[in-house]
């Protein structure tokens, strides 16, 4: 590939709305251009790292018996509301009507659609176990697209999906698909740990997340150092200590005068305890507008996401200063005691006596103990921090980083199959929901994690099974009759052991291409100049790598086609 008639143009500087190291390289190596907020077009080069990625991912599909298929982009509404998704994913998803007025989502995820092809295609026990996967585009109409790929409003996901006869076989056919993750996130060099994750809008108890530690990640995990626990903090817990009252009686509530004392940090200063004193109580609505009042320990935070899971909603948001006297309360000092709703208790909220709203104005109560003034469900819906105990091992201090997730396993059992009633004939003739699993990879989310883990202050340094060209050969000058020809007889050769070549035949300086050669990130660079040639001599540098060497011209080919084969596949 000549790099003059390439379509696509590197860039000295990344624009301003970049927001991640990959991001901003993915602009300026000519990776992929924004087409509008969250969708993105690949450009040559990216296309080709696209490629290999997918390509890793497919083999190692196919290497665990799954077979590729192929689903549609737009999935018809009928199945999604057999399943109740079709409302559920309402806010999330783009849909569109055909001329007759019938209903599509552009897909969102498959398991609906190929539940219904499981119901056709698989009738007996016989045919059990299988996975079928396909590469698609979804499309995720998300509020806030950001840095580039790593969360975009239309991509390529391969997802899979396993049917098995029974719980056991659905477990195989997990730890399958947890290995195939294992060796693909490999083989692209991305070092991926797997962590325990919320099942979300997938339904189901067991899940797993791939998460690629950087701070280009959104996604926060807690980490124990001590033992294997490692979870999204959508998930996380802790171990809590239990507080044991003293051998006295504690005293009953009484009343403090806190006027226009309405929050925590302003009792904290104003009564001089400190924020594990007082209880923080949370008046909130879910997405149908129900309200609930959360009690936490005043120095913890609501997990959004825990909570959400609580109650089964997609959406939770803070009540309106109306809500609070239909609770039965006032702005402010809201407290546990006597409100007029569902009320949850965080597990972190311990048997100490608190301070906490009266549900009157410029007032607190002092002593009030949970299971003695006031009652709720119990529920985990805190956000774990840096320095909890580990819930695992009870002793590990966890440490939270950042990640982005490339992939996510799910196993849902009968879930779907019980909501669509797909079912195959068992070996005692009767009829058995299918036991079921779903397996994501986002293409182009992958691609930008790498360039996120992969590069230096000059540009991207790709690992080599999923650069764009595995050689980038650099002919100094250009326009040098001598350096031309031996150049590009050194490209046909390299091209005839099936080296993949950029070929930078452009009349540009050495500062120019050297510079581009670092910013686009392939394997080996190789020089071939008037200076170089007066030895015969080939210029070869490893992009990850200082040191240059001098080869022989005469088997350069040879060597860089060695190099190349020696590369992990
Ligand atoms: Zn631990």
């Amino acid at each position: 590939m000549r790099q003059s008639t390439l379509f696509g143009r590197t860039l000295r500087e990344a624009p301003a709305e970049a927001q991640t190291p990959g991001h901003r390289l993915m602009l300026r190596a000519a990776i992929a251009r924004p087409l509008a907020a969250g969708l993105y077009t690949w450009l040559p080069l990216g296309f080709r790292v696209a490629k290999k990625v997918e390509q890793i991912i497919r083999e190692e599909q196919d290497r665990i018996g799954a077979q590729e298929m192929e689903m549609p982009v737009l999935t018809p509404a009928e199945t999604w509301k057999e399943t109740g998704r079709w409302d559920a994913l309402e806010p999330i998803t783009f849909r569109t009507a055909d001329h007759n007025g019938r209903e599509f989502m552009v897909s969102y995820t498959h398991e609906e659609f190929v539940h219904l092809h499981a119901k056709q295609e698989l009738q007996s026990y016989r045919q059990l176990p299988q996975i079928v996967y396909h590469f698609q585009s979804k499309g995720r109409d998300e509020a806030r697209p950001r840095a580039g790929l790593l969360r975009a409003r239309e991509f390529v996901m391969k997802d899979a999906y396993s049917f098995d006869a029974d719980q056991t076989g659905l477990e195989k056919s997990y730890a399958a698909e947890h290995g195939a993750y294992e060796r693909t996130f490999a083989r692209m060099g991305l070092d991926a740990i797997s962590v325990e994750s919320d099942t979300g809008a997938m339904g189901g108890d067991v899940a797993h997340e791939f998460q690629v530690l950087t701070e280009a990640g959104e996604d926060r995990i807690a980490i124990c150092p001590n033992c294997d626990y490692k979870a999204n903090l959508e998930k996380a817990s802790r171990s809590t200590d239990t507080y044991i009252a003293g051998a006295t009686e504690l005293p009953r509530p009484s009343e403090i005068a806190t006027p226009s004392t309405t929050t925590i940090e302003a009792l904290e200063a104003s009564l001089k305890q400190p924020t594990t004193a007082f209880l923080k109580t949370l008046l909130l609505r879910d997405a149908k507008g129900t309200l609930v009042a959360v009690v936490l320990p005043g120095d913890r935070d609501i997990n959004e996401a825990k909570l959400r899971k609580v109650l089964g909603t997609s959406e939770v948001k803070f009540a309106n200063d109306g809500d609070f006297a239909s609770a039965g309360s006032v702005p402010g000092f809201i407290g546990p005691i006597g409100l007029r709703v569902r009320t949850l208790v965080d597990r972190s909220v311990d048997g100490r006596p608190y301070i906490a709203g009266a549900n009157k104005r410029d007032t607190h109560l002092r002593n009030v103990v949970k299971g003695r003034d006031f009652q709720g469900e119990q529920v985990d819906a805190h956000d774990v921090r840096e320095g909890d105990l580990c819930p695992r091992c009870t002793v590990g201090k966890l440490s939270i980083k950042r990640g982005v997730e490339v992939g996510n396993i799910f196993a849902y059992g009968t879930y779907y199959s019980d909501k669509m009633n797909a079912t195959f004939v068992a070996e005692d003739g009767t009829a058995k929901p299918f036991f079921g699993g779903s397996y994501g990879i986002g293409v182009g989310r992958a691609v930008q994690t790498i360039m996120e883990t992969h590069h230096d202050e000059k540009g991207i340094v790709w690992p080599p099974q999923v650069a764009p060209f595995q050689a980038h050969l650099i002919a100094l000058p250009v326009n040098d009759e001598d350096v031309r020809s031996k150049a590009e007889k050194l490209v046909d050769e390299l091209e005839r052991a099936r080296v993949e070549v950029l070929y930078d035949d452009r009349d540009e300086s050495a500062g120019v291409k050297f510079a581009d050669a670092d910013l686009i990130g392939i394997p080996l660079r190789l020089t071939v100049s008037a200076r170089n040639l007066k030895q015969s001599q080939v210029e070869v540098k490893s992009r990850s790598a200082a040191a240059m060497e001098m080869v022989p011209l005469a088997f350069a080919a040879e060597k860089i086609a060695g190099i190349v084969r020696s590369w992990p596949r």
